[in-house]
């Protein structure tokens, strides 16, 4: 788990704002759900033969004896909410999220324990355009934050009928090669077979190139939506490459399944992943609800927007007045000044290190400020207050009241603002 320090959370804060916009934008609403919840939820939500539930679930009883599991992933909480506050019975619900989850890895560049995603979940709608529009949000996002050399890979998993017979099929392709898969592989032939194919191990991979493949699985209606998916992303002219092993990790997809990954982020290549979860809100006991939805990791599209320099003008919010004072007539004055100042929209730091004004001064001019209020003993004691442009060279310093201070702050803050 990682701290993130002042100068990361000047390019989070970015990020997130950027994405709030194009979410504002693309009519989706903010929703917030605790980051506890009982264990149930996501054995069921997501399958206990997944690597979340099976082995990567931060779970525990609490005191009164329930066993409660810090949030892996977004998705099974969005959906309990909005079948615990009835809202899937005033119609489609489009939601966003963001926040921190917590899975028990083994941590490496891109991968900690305590992660964060932002993620959309589109919850009543089955038409082939909600797949492409939910896709294309995220892609517009990753654009617009400059990420370059994406691949949007794209597959369908089919309708369950599709994948309960390509199950079969694969099974015993599988079981008759037990003997040739690394042993992860092996234990999953029984439990999740279709993640197999989703395997990162070389030898696995290079035996899979035969393996019975679930496009020739889907029936001609599950072909079809997945043509019409194509269609609808040619026709926004947004790139992609057909990935027939793609399968997402977490059992309740179905039909579109997609992942954005960037070559530039080593092993943990994927940023955003998402796809299609019909059966979901059903099996978490809500009414049938076709549903679409995705998640991007934060800590992955930080690492990338780093490397790309997009984010190196983006320090910390710029500071407008740094405050010089020394004496106890002055010290006094300042943090009310400072108040009156931070009221009118500015951004103050005020000196508490009582040091000469030289060392002051050079603080002041390494912080980075437009301007430096500067209060002397004697001034202070005749109730005036210097204020010094530090950006201009010779521009003439300006005595004033607090009075006076006052209405010059207000001026700029209105600007700033
Ligand atoms: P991976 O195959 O990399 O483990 P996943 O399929 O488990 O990813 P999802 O559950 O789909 O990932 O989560 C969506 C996104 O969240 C991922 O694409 C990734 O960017 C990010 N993510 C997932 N797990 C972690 C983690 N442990 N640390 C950092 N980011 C993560
Ligand atoms: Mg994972």
């Amino acid at each position: 788990m990682v701290d993130l320090l002042p100068e990361q959370t000047a390019h989070w804060q970015l990020i997130e704002a950027k994405a709030r916009d194009h979410f504002r934008r693309a009519a989706i609403s903010e929703i917030r759900t605790p980051l506890l919840e009982v264990t149930e939820l996501f054995s069921r939500g997501i399958g206990e033969a997944t690597d979340v539930v099976g082995k990567e679930m931060y779970t525990f009883l609490d005191r009164g004896e329930r066993s409660c599991t810090l949030r892996p992933e977004g998705t099974a909480s969005v959906v309990r909410a909005a079948i615990q506050h009835g809202l899937l019975s005033q119609g489609a619900q489009r939601f966003w999220y963001g926040g921190p989850m917590f899975r028990y890895e083994r941590p490496q560049a891109g991968r900690q324990r305590q992660f964060h995603q932002i993620g959309v979940e589109l919850l009543g709608f089955a038409d082939v355009r909600s797949d492409v529009e939910a896709i294309a949000v995220a892609w517009d996002l990753l654009a617009d934050l400059g990420v370059g050399g994406l691949a949007l890979e794209i597959n369908s998993l089919g309708s369950g009928a599709d994948r309960a017979r390509y199950r079969e099929q694969l099974v015993a392709w599988l079981g008759a090669r037990a003997d040739q898969l690394d042993p992860d592989s092996q234990a999953r032939i029984h439990t999740n077979p279709l993640r197999v194919l989703d395997s990162k191990n070389p030898q696995t991979q290079a035996l899979l190139a035969d393996a019975p493949s679930l496009a020739d699985a889907l029936d001609p209606e599950s072909q079809e939506r997945f043509a019409q998916v194509q269609r609808g992303l040619d026709a926004l002219a947004i790139p992609y490459l057909l990935n027939r092993r793609l399968v997402r990790g977490l059992d309740y997809y179905s039909h579109t399944a997609f992942e954005i990954t960037s070559s530039q982020l080593g092993a943990q290549a994927t940023v955003c992943g998402g796809g299609r979860y019909d059966g979901l809100v059903e099996q978490l006991g809500g009414p049938v609800t076709p549903a679409f939805g995705w998640a991007l990791g934060m800590e992955r599209l930080a690492l990338l927007l780093a490397q790309a320099g997009g984010l190196e003008e983006e320090g910390p919010a710029p500071l407008d007045l740094y405050v010089v004072n020394r004496g106890g007539a002055a010290e006094a004055m300042a943090l009310p000044l400072a108040r009156q100042c931070r009221a009118a929209g500015l951004a103050v730091e005020i000196d508490a290190s009582g040091s000469a004004f030289g060392k002051q001064f050079k603080r002041a001019d390494r912080s980075g400020a437009r301007w430096a209020l500067v209060i002397g003993e004697e001034e202070a004691l005749d109730g005036v207050v210097v204020l010094k442009d530090l950006r201009q060279a010779g521009a003439s310093d300006q005595r004033l009241t607090p009075q006076d201070l006052s209405t010059w702050a207000r001026t700029q803050g209105l600007g700033s603002c």
